[in-house]
């Protein structure tokens, strides 16, 4: 192990530690300054997030700073205490922010003041005392700490609040910033674990300590992203922000130490050149930002109204079908010949109702079915049964209709077909009802001719003919979306533009498909597949 620290201390870390001291600094206060500018420290994220900020400097710094003086034994040690009395807080405050983020304050309430206590006292001990560091010592010129008699103790409230803080994860709803702060904090808690504690404590190499000191930086850019993301802060804002002031100050750095009047005039003119695009840079990058905001605000309006449409619709869809259902039950009563005798005149005229009531019927259907399935709450009963038994069954409900237009009606049901589906047999026919009822209702003459084919070993086909007007190629393209009417067609018909959208959905939910083949002026076929049960 001494061989191999000693390799390891011969790489060029301390060249290494200098530039990232500074990187991380101004990452620091450069992060800092952007989260907090959005509203000043109103909200108690933001001032867990400052806090958080300021012991990271102090720990990290003064780390830092106590291995530079190592060659004072004093002053080192007190740097040292600095540093360490800044990690408890940070900790602490790592849990605070997660439980905000998770929206469990309420619960830890108990455990919040008591760790503030248990805390506030290990920080001050540990900064006036020699309770956890008594001092340091230097073997082969590097600077080693020797701990107090606390420092067991100090462990364990490190631990216990790591524990604390990782526990309720578990019956937290993680969602992509809550993810995102995680990996950070545990990237953060191994590096500490192995660099501060495992290997000088058990290894006795502490010059590698800066690693887990600087891993602070994965914590503080983790609950950078998570304030971001329920802020609206923007990573390409800040990014560019970042880049645009880490290069004025780079170069303004070296407009200092450049040693000519030309070489400074240079330098001065890029600095100058960097601070006047970067401003434009970034004020065009806000500006971007901000109607993204607005926009994104105005979506979730629309959203919401859009919800509450659904919500009207289908609750209206809903009052209206159960009328319409005991109108349905008292006409064929009617027709049936349960009152009575009835005219021929009064027939016909009840018949026309009946039709008329099972279109609005069909039609509040489709309303109903289009809110359930998409809001994910339809419940669909698959069973197995004969598409050819259904397809009767619906083609019958169309006699009178047909009739009363004078169209051939015609349905063909070859006998060996294979015709076995696992379908939700409502929805199926509800999907061959809408169908043969546009079918029947956008045909004035001719024939509707509906028949089950048998395209593949696999699957079955249902189809529908008419010889109505046809659809032009453009408009079978958006025939299947939510609300389309073609055209020409409206104005003609009542209809809702719902009837297709609606059958595709349902069509492959049991792994169907759905179309059309249709010329303008030679009617049109729609058909729809389904896969057959047992292939
Ligand atoms: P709706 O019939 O309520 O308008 P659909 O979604 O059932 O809604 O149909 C969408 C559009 O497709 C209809 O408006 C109609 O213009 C057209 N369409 C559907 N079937 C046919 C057909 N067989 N012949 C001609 N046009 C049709």
């Amino acid at each position: 192990m001494k061989f191999l620290g000693f390799y390891l201390r011969e790489l060029p870390f301390f060249d290494f530690n200098k530039v990232a001291i500074v990187l991380i600094n101004f990452l620091i206060f450069f992060l800092f300054v952007s989260v907090n500018r959005q509203r000043k420290f109103r909200d108690f994220r933001q001032r867990i997030f400052a806090l958080m900020g300021v012991f990271m400097f102090l720990w990290v710094n003064f780390a830092f700073l106590a291995r530079l003086f190592g060659l004072y034994p004093q002053i080192a040690t007190m740097f040292l205490r600095i540093a360490w009395s800044a990690t408890p807080p940070l900790f602490y405050l790592s849990f605070l922010f997660l439980i905000d983020l998770i929206n469990q304050r309420e619960r830890f309430k108990t455990h919040v003041k008591l760790f503030f206590f248990l805390v506030s006292l290990l920080s001050l001990i540990t900064l006036f005392t020699n309770f956890t560091v008594r001092g340091i010592s230097f073997s082969s010129g590097y600077l080693d700490i020797i701990y107090g008699a606390g420092f067991g103790f100090f462990l364990l409230v490190v631990f216990l609040l790591i524990i604390l803080t990782l526990v309720p994860i578990f019956s937290a709803k993680l969602d992509e910033s809550v993810r995102v702060f995680l990996l950070g904090l545990i990237i953060f808690y191994f590096n500490n674990l192995f660099f501060n504690i495992i290997l000088p404590v058990f290894f006795r190499l502490t010059f590698l300590y800066w690693v887990g000191d600087y891993s602070t930086i994965f914590l503080l850019a983790a609950s950078t992203y998570s304030i971001m993301k329920y802020k609206f802060l923007n990573i390409e804002v800040l990014a560019s922000e970042f880049f645009v002031l880490f290069t004025a100050a780079i170069l303004f750095l070296q407009m200092l130490v450049s040693k000519t009047a030309e070489e400074k005039l240079i330098d001065f003119f890029l600095f100058a050149s960097v601070i006047f695009l970067g401003t434009l840079l970034i004020r065009s990058l806000r500006k971007e930002l901000a109607q993204r905001q607005e926009l994104e605000i105005l979506n979730t309006k629309l959203k919401e109204l859009d919800q509450r449409k659904d919500e009207f619709v289908s609750m209206a869809a809903h009052e209206l079908r159960s009328p319409m259902t005991a109108i349905k039950g008292f006409v064929s009563m009617i027709l049936d010949g349960d009152v009575g005798e009835i005219s021929a005149k009064a027939r016909e005229y009840l018949l026309d109702v009946k039709n008329i009531n099972d279109m609005m019927i069909r039609l509040v259907n489709n309303m109903l079915n289009v809110s359930k399935i998409e809001q994910g709450k339809m419940v669909f009963n698959e069973e197995e049964d004969s598409l050819s038994r259904l397809a009767q069954i619906v083609f019958n409900q169309f006699f009178p209709e047909v009739e009363r237009k004078g169209l051939r009606y015609e349905l063909d049901l070859p006998r060996d077909i294979r015709d076995k589906v696992r379908v939700d047999v409502d929805r199926i026919q509800e999907v061959m009802g809408n169908l043969i009822s546009n079918a029947v209702k956008y045909t004035d003459k001719g024939f509707v001719k509906v028949r089950l084919l048998q395209p593949s070993k696999k699957t079955i086909r249902f189809e529908v003919e008419d010889s109505g007007p046809g659809i032009s190629e453009e408009e079978q393209k958006k025939l299947f979306q939510k609300f389309y009417r073609v055209e020409t067609n409206i104005g003609k018909t009542t209809g809702t533009g719902l009837g297709l959208y609606i059958s595709k959905l349902i069509v492959e939910k049991f792994g169907g498909k759905i179309g059309v083949k249709s010329k303008v002026g030679f009617g049109s076929t729609f058909w729809f597949e389904l896969p057959l049960v047992g292939s």
